[in-house]
């Protein structure tokens, strides 16, 4: 048994570090690792995990431990949360997982997640377990990504268990294969789908009209009521009731178009129930009326102490923005971030400290990338959805590093330069045209200003200002990562 063998070995090595993580508490040489990253995972781990600094000899054997790839992140959890220094604190089931909360998710627990593992363990399923479940999710191994560690598993002893139960998202995905496409599921598209729903980039909505309409889906040429009866069984699990089928198709023939009656469907009592069954999100309704103009305004840079000015703003007006942010601001201005998010306004990464993308190397781009996208996740529960390049420098290299749409724009204010509200206000309300994507810069007080004017002029010519993705869906065809944006006029 390879497995058993290896867990008896590491079980072996815990035990050695057992007995150093009882110790004297010394100030640690924070500053003599070499790799910082490891060295705060495990400084971490003795916080969250024990509730105390770790002692010199102990962190120095973990930081060994995985610095020399000897150990994998999953394993370390197992020396602390089986140790013999956490085992007699006699912790009760709830203390239990809101620590692995705390140490593995680096969050407080949510009342559903909460319910569903404590009722594991008061329905008998073992710790080991539970904190296997715990290091399998994809929560953890974000952390882990964080630390720059390798993520590993625990395995439990005399059981076999090389896969996971499948989630009720992966099941969500899988049926609608079935339903909407007539087949199963291929492991890439299962697996990319799921991904956006696990992480809160799609709603049920939005995978709806992924498969709905789909080009697979579109060139079977469905007739209006094949396309209501695809409909039924996808959405709501039945067969068309002969009065329902007959009212959809009737509106079908006298005009209303296909993604209005999948909207219909979508916000229906019903698809609400399959959706809280599959604990998805059903998503929100779209306002926007591809009919009437629409323009995207973009701000670079924040956000900063004149941001929350720009929100007020624009949700007087209804309006929302694409905030394109650094991660040092972003650190600064959470709270700010996930206003912005809930306002409908979307986040998009513009470096962690702004330097110019094309003098990097790959992976100095993307360290620029993923430390910002932290921050975002951080207070929106989403990652960026879009990129901008500091100084709309991009070449090649950049384009397919970043692994996000890269979005340029239409109507350069000059703003930063300037800083003048008018000279601000006139560059757009004077180019202003449907489809534009405007650059503006919400760290500035003279750029707030001009906005405050701006948003609601828009608004009275007519104007609906919607973020990039948003523009991208009604005036294009979507963004796909990798590909340069400047306008969809
Ligand atoms: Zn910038």
């Amino acid at each position: 048994m390879r497995m058993r063998k290896k867990l008896a070995a590491w079980l072996c090595l815990i035990t050695v570090m057992a007995a150093s993580i009882v110790g004297p508490l010394k100030a640690d040489a924070a500053g003599s690792y070499e790799n910082q990253e490891v060295y705060s995972f495990v400084q971490r781990m003795y916080e969250k995990v024990l509730g105390r600094g770790g002692d010199p000899e102990g962190i120095d054997g973990w930081y060994q431990q995985l610095v020399s790839g000897q150990n994998t992140g999953a394993q370390i959890v197992y020396g602390f949360v089986f140790s013999e220094e956490f085992i007699k604190k006699s912790y009760g089931d709830a203390d239990f997982v809101h620590i692995l909360y705390r140490a593995l998710f680096d969050r407080e627990a949510d009342a559903t997640g909460f319910a569903a593992w404590t009722g594991k363990l008061s329905g008998g399923e073992s710790r080991l377990s539970v904190c296997k479940g715990f290091v399998d999710s994809q929560e953890f191994s974000n952390l882990c990504s964080r630390f720059g560690i390798i993520k590993g598993t625990i395995e439990i002893p005399g059981q076999e268990q090389p896969t996971q139960p499948e989630s009720l998202i992966t099941q969500f995905v899988k049926r609608l294969y079935v339903k909407a496409l007539g087949r199963d599921a291929d492991e890439a598209g299962l697996q990319s789908w799921s991904r956006c729903l696990e992480s809160g980039e799609a709603t049920g909505r939005e995978v709806v009209r992924g498969f709905v309409f789909s080009k697979e889906c579109k060139d079977k040429k469905l007739s209006n009521a094949d396309f209501v009866e695809m409909l039924y069984q996808a959405l709501f699990d039945r067969s068309a009731d002969a009065e329902g089928a007959k009212s959809w198709s009737k509106a079908l023939s006298k005009g209303m178009t296909r993604e209005e009656i999948c909207d219909g469907f979508i916000f229906s009592p019903e698809f609400a129930a399959l959706c809280s069954k599959y604990g998805i999100e059903v998503g929100k309704k779209s306002s926007i009326d591809p009919n009437k103009p629409m323009v995207a305004l973009t701000f670079d840079d924040g956000p900063g102490v004149y941001t929350s000015r720009l929100l007020d703003c624009l949700e007087n007006n209804n309006a929302k923005a694409t905030f394109f942010v650094v991660g040092t601001n972003a650190a600064n201005y959470q709270s700010v971030m996930k206003r912005a998010f809930d306002l409908g306004c979307e986040i998009g990464n513009h470096t962690y400290n702004h330097p110019t993308l094309t003098r990097l190397s790959v992976a100095d781009i993307q360290s620029q990338i993923n430390r910002t996208n932290q921050y975002i996740k951080k207070a929106t529960g989403s990652n960026a959805t879009v990129m901008r390049p500091p100084g709309g420098a991009w070449n090649n290299t950049v384009k397919s590093a970043v692994g996000l749409p890269v979005i340029l724009w239409s109507i350069d204010t000059r703003d930063w330069e300037t800083r003048n509200a008018q000279s601000t206000i006139n560059s757009v309300l004077k180019n202003v045209k449907d489809g534009d994507i405007v650059l503006m810069h919400d760290i500035h007080k003279q750029s707030v200003d001009a906005a405050e004017v701006i948003i609601p002029e828009l608004v009275k010519r007519g104007y609906q200002l919607v973020t990039v993705s948003e523009l991208a869906q009604y005036r294009g065809s979507g963004l796909s990562s990798g590909s340069v944006y400047y306008s969809f006029r």
